[in-house]
């Protein structure tokens, strides 16, 4: 098949390498200011299920790899890959079942659109912590959004997806269709070797009542907060969370430089009486003398992430990653020390501890999604200049290398996909051998960009800017 040809089939647009308008395509594949060098020939703005099949078709006759993108907002830009580079962005649509309590979204359907679509029908799902990410990735890797607790990871919610495989085939799957497919849907993110094209995503009651309230201490308190984590971490009820967020104060605080532990609590309850009680009596477990509180206060998701999204604004650079580990106290520390050390003031880290009752802790469900710990821990650079970069990578990995003793393994969304390793960390052997095998079954040419990181998994994901 000629570009000509791949032309006259679709109904949305391609441009090629060199082709005007190319430059602000290639850029708008990746949200993060921080781009991959890598560049596509080829972007295919796909409108159409069938606009996916032909340039997976064109690609594949014409010896070239492919790579998806939904919303563009994995940290390291892995959507910026060489060969064909599919943007799904047109694909958006969120239509609900109330009575089925379906929805069927697009992959480029956001988090902030779901959740409003879904709260304006009483209804439900765990959505992510930040507003413009498409599921697309999100759902792919896994999945970690409010109300985990009770919910469970939004992977596990997949009642089915329709997937464009590598010979332009569309096939349906699900626990009893393509069940290996379906398989590998639920957790391996980049190393998936098809394109989602729709999801029918299981969906819950919103609950009546859902309410937020922070407690702040001086980052240097951070030892007493991961004690306080620790003990509330077993006696939370699931549908009530606590995370810590580190950082520093934003510039309108004018506390200058210092950094601080903030303790998050949000609750989903049945009544705000009943939220309350649970915030009430984690208040007595918490350390004395906050620096400040903000006091339990009702949300709905529209509103959590009008705040979230102020930590994560459009045209900053990131680098980021993550770690799961068992050891609260030494991670947290560590989590703490480099937020500390961070050359910009902008970046953060965010710490979870899942308790003895916590759903992860009772084993997940088979699916690739395979590795996780009692304790979370993300770093979250964030910088505004190039000239800056060096600086805040070299933070950004020595960081994370001094909790190498501590890390049992990473999450496939956070995880610093441009350094070596680091797509190996994310999965168990029996994962990662799975997933290669069944990406050699499903991708025998290797059409997707993923199919390579099976092959070589200490390779890294993407060539990145030198530091
Ligand atoms: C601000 C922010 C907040 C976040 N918060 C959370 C959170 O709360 N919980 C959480 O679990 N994760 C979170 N993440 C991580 C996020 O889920 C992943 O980065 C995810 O990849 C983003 O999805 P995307 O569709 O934008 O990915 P893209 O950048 O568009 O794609 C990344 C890669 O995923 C694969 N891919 C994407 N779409 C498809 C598709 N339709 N078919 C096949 N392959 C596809 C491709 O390999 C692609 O190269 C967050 C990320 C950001 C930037």
């Amino acid at each position: 098949m000629t570009i000509e040809q791949l032309c006259s089939q679709l109904g949305g647009q391609i441009v090629a390498v060199g082709e005007a308008g190319f430059a602000a395509a290639r850029e708008g594949l990746v949200w993060n200011d921080r781009k991959p060098e890598t560049t596509p020939r080829v972007i295919v703005k796909a409108r159409s299920t069938a606009d996916v099949q032909a340039a997976v078709r064109y690609a594949a006759a014409n010896g070239l790899r492919v790579s998806a993108r939904s919303g563009g907002h994995n940290w390291s830009g892995v959507a910026l890959q060489d060969g064909v580079a599919i943007d799904l962005g047109a694909l958006d649509r969120i239509r609900i079942d109330r009575f089925g309590r379906m929805a069927e979204v697009g992959p480029a359907a956001r988090n902030l659109d779901l959740a409003k679509a879904l709260t304006a029908e009483g209804l439900a799902f765990p959505v992510g912590h930040c507003g413009d990410v498409a599921m697309g990735g999100y759902l792919l890797g896994g999945g970690f959004g409010w109300n985990e607790g009770t919910w469970g990871l939004a992977c596990h919610l997949i009642d089915r997806a329709e997937v464009v495989l590598a010979d332009g085939r569309i096939v349906t799957v699900s626990e009893t269709e393509h069940a290996d497919i379906f398989w590998a849907l639920r957790g391996a993110g980049p190393l998936f070797f098809g394109i989602v094209t729709r999801y029918w995503l299981r969906l819950m009651p919103l609950p009546p009542a859902m309410a937020v309230a922070t407690w702040t201490y001086p980052l240097a308190r951070v030892a007493d907060v991961t004690a306080a984590m620790k003990r509330l971490a077993d006696r939370l009820p699931a549908f009530a969370e606590l995370s810590v967020s580190l950082a520093a104060a934003p510039p309108a605080a004018g506390l200058g430089d210092a950094r601080f532990a903030t303790l998050v609590l949000t609750v989903y309850g049945g009544s705000m009486t009943e939220v309350a009680a649970v915030a009430a009596n984690a208040g007595h477990l918490l350390p004395d003398a906050a620096v400040a509180a903000t006091p339990l206060t009702q949300f709905d998701f529209a509103t959590l992430y009008g705040i979230v999204d102020q930590s994560f604004p459009d045209g900053a650079r990131y680098g980021v990653d993550c770690l799961w580990g068992e050891d609260a106290d030494a991670t947290l520390d560590g989590l703490a020390r480099m937020v500390a050390q961070a050359p910009s003031l902008r970046s953060n880290a965010i710490g979870v501890i899942y308790g003895q009752n916590s759903h992860l802790r009772r084993g997940l469900a088979d699916a690739a999604l395979s590795v996780v710990g009692s304790v979370c821990g993300i770093v979250h650079g964030t910088w505004a200049d190039a000239a800056e970069d060096a600086a805040n990578l070299a933070w950004l990995r020595n960081g994370m290398d001094a909790l190498d003793p501590v890390t049992t393994g990473r999450y496939v969304g956070h995880a610093d996909l441009a350094r070596e390793g680091r797509i190996k960390d994310c999965f168990s052997a029996a994962a990662r051998t799975r997933i290669a095998t069944l990406a050699a079954t499903y991708d025998p040419k290797g059409v997707f960009a993923g199919r390579r990181m099976c092959d070589a998994d200490a390779t890294p994901m993407i060539a990145v800017a030198a530091a």
